[in-house]
C-alpha cells in the first residue's frame, strides 16, 4: 500500500478509512476523498498521511486502511 496515491485510490473506486487502534474504542471515520484531493492534489501518496491521533478517544493512534466503496461480489466459492 505504501505506493499508493490518493488519485489511484480513487481511480479504483476505494476509500480512505482511519481506524482507532485503541482497544474499546475502535472509532472509524472516511476520509473525504475528493476534498484531500483538492486539498494537496492526486498525487499525494498515503504514506506520507501523517500520523494522527484518534478524535473520539483521544488516546489511539489512527490506522490508514483502504477499502472499496461497492464491495465486489466474490466469483469464487469453496
Ligand atoms: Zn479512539
Amino acid at each position: 500500500m505504501s505506493d499508493w496515491t490518493l488519485g489511484a485510490v480513487k481511480a479504483r473506486n476505494m476509500e480512505i478509512n482511519a481506524l482507532c487502534e485503541k482497544e474499546g474504542c475502535r472509532h472509524l471515520f472516511t476520509f473525504n476523498l475528493d476534498a484531500l484531493i483538492e486539498g494537496v492534489g492526486p498525487d499525494y501518496p498515503l504514506a506520507d498521511i501523517p500520523p494522527m491521533e484518534c478524535p473520539a478517544c483521544g488516546e489511539g493512534q489512527l490506522v490508514i486502511r483502504l477499502s472499496f466503496v461497492d464491495p465486489a461480489p466474490e466469483p469464487e466459492h469453496e
